[in-house]
């Protein structure tokens, strides 16, 4: 039996997610041959739809991708909607019932993969039900995707696992951080152990590291959400983190997807934590942003849903260290933040300088708006006017080439199709990243507010984020013109 041959059970199908994102990452890989004729996806949720309605719906969140009407309709007729309320213990044996038909009808032969799409608090009561009511199968594999947040904090995320892995083992437990499903940060291991790159890839050839993940919405309709969120929790313990483990990681000598994680995880749990508020203070700045009148943009705290005292932060940056002999002395500056002056996700190695009359040459890997690796390095100037200047040399994707990339949902539903658990976040890696934050928000708690710097909406975040960067000699590498 192939892996590709499935029936996918999505919990929160009439969702947000599933439509913008799910649905037509399924059909990219239908349309592609990466999921075999022989699946079914059963689409659940309280609402009360026809499967008509949900095809109609799927078929509306396709229509762009849609190159051939009559496989559009194919695909959809593959599709069937069970009303469900995942408290509702009756539910589930009607989902089993339909889940073996199926199975039998499409030849399926026992594969099933549960992508829960839903708050996380309801993860616990529907992965009970899945396995009490026997809802999994014994002649296939049984998968489980899951969104984030895993837990706010380490307590949480170690009594959310607790939960899970009584039904589920942590081999089929697929964490999804959507960074993981970029093309180039999934190639990036690749790229940094080619011959040259790896050579390089260490505290002797290597200044300082600097990771950009800036945003210049605002929190939209989201404020209820964000405001118990904050950056921190929405970008810097996930997103941030795996990408850290990925440029930070040693070379495994394990290939298997096993291997991998296990050097992200060694990455995550050697992050040094700061001895004091002083530490803290002096290498950690949050910050919110404040009105910006010319552009006609409110502050954070005037934004729909947010408290006046709200005092969560907006934008983070800092000073990293790693504890590896790889990486002794070498900072990894970090930054993210909304209502910043752009949009980009920008990697910057910066290599040491040969000497003091010329720039550093340096490495930009850009995930986003676009994707391209660029190394700028020293070159003489051309003729007579001496000195040396900074020029680039880069690697984008031809523009026929992109269009074949998969989306970030696209390459991580394959992932666990064919059970690459490297492109998902192992339990480890979640519980180190929220040990490492809760020691800062631990910090922040004593501090009550005092440390909160303020910038303007549209611009390039607080004066004193530059600070930390001026401290080692240097300054944030930018991406607004890049
Ligand atoms: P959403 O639009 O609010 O959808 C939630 C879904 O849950 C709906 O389908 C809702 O349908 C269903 N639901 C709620 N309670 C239920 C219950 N008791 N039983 C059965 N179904 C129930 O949320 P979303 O934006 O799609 O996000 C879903 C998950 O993905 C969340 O964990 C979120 O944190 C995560 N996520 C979302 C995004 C994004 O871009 N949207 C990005 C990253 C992560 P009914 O009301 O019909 O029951």
């Amino acid at each position: 039996m192939n892996d590709n041959q499935l029936i996918l059970t999505l919990f929160g199908a009439t969702g947000d997610l599933a439509a913008r994102k799910l649905y037509p990452a399924i059909y990219r890989l239908y349309k592609n041959n990466n999921i075999s004729d022989k699946f079914a996806v059963i689409g659940t949720a309280r609402r009360e739809w026809t499967d008509d309605y949900f095809r109609e719906t799927v078929y509306n969140s396709i229509v762009d991708e849609i190159t051939d009407d009559e496989d559009a309709q194919e695909f959809v007729s593959h599709f069937y909607y069970q009303s469900h309320d995942v408290n509702d213990g009756d539910h589930y044996n009607k989902l089993k019932e339909l889940s073996d038909s199926l199975d039998e009808q499409y030849d399926i032969g026992g594969n099933r993969i549960y992508y829960i799409s839903l708050n996380p608090q309801l993860f616990p009561v529907i992965t009970h039900h899945l396995t009490e009511q026997k809802v999994l199968t014994d002649n296939g594999y049984n998968r489980l995707i899951i969104e984030k947040p895993f837990g706010f904090d380490e307590e949480s995320a170690i009594e959310l696992q607790k939960q899970l892995t009584a039904s589920f083992d942590e081999n089929q437990i697929y964490r999804i951080d959507h960074y993981l499903g970029k093309e180039l940060l999934s190639t990036l291991d690749e790229f940094r152990y080619n011959n040259v790159w790896s050579h390089l890839w260490s505290k002797d050839y290597i200044d300082n590291i600097q990771i950009s993940l800036a945003e210049d919405m605002g929190i939209g309709e989201r404020g209820a959400y964000y405001d118990n969120s904050g950056v921190t929790k929405d970008m810097i313990q996930n997103h941030m983190m795996q990408i850290i483990s990925i440029i930070g990681m040693d070379n495994p000598q394990n290939k298997s997807s096993d291997g991998f994680r296990q050097e992200k995880i060694n990455v995550i749990k050697s992050l040094k934590t700061f001895d004091s508020v002083e530490d803290l203070t002096q290498n950690v700045i949050r910050a919110q942003y404040i009105p910006n009148a010319q552009e006609g943009i409110v502050g954070y705290k005037e934004e729909a849903d947010i408290p006046a005292d709200s005092q969560t932060e907006t934008f983070f940056a800092a000073k990293f260290e790693l504890d590896m002999p790889r990486w002794e002395g070498v900072p990894f500056f970090v930054r993210s933040g909304k209502r910043l002056e752009g949009k980009y996700t920008t990697i910057h190695i910066i290599f040491k300088k040969e000497n003091e009359d010329v720039e550093n040459n340096y490495l930009r890997i850009e995930l986003a708006p676009d994707m391209q690796i660029q190394f700028f390095f020293n070159q003489e100037k051309p003729g007579h006017q001496g000195g040396a200047e900074s020029v680039p040399m880069t690697f984008e994707y031809p523009e026929v080439v992109q269009s074949e990339i998969p989306h970030d949902y696209e390459r991580l539903i394959n992932g666990c199709i064919h059970n690459q658990l490297d492109h998902f976040v192992h339990w480890y890696e979640a519980q180190y990243a929220w040990q490492f934050m809760d020691h800062i928000h631990n910090y922040w708690e004593q501090l009550d507010g005092q440390d909160m710097k303020y910038y303007e909406a549209l611009s390039s975040g607080p004066a004193e984020a530059d600070t930390l960067t001026e401290n080692h000699g240097t300054k944030w590498y930018d991406c607004i013109d890049c």
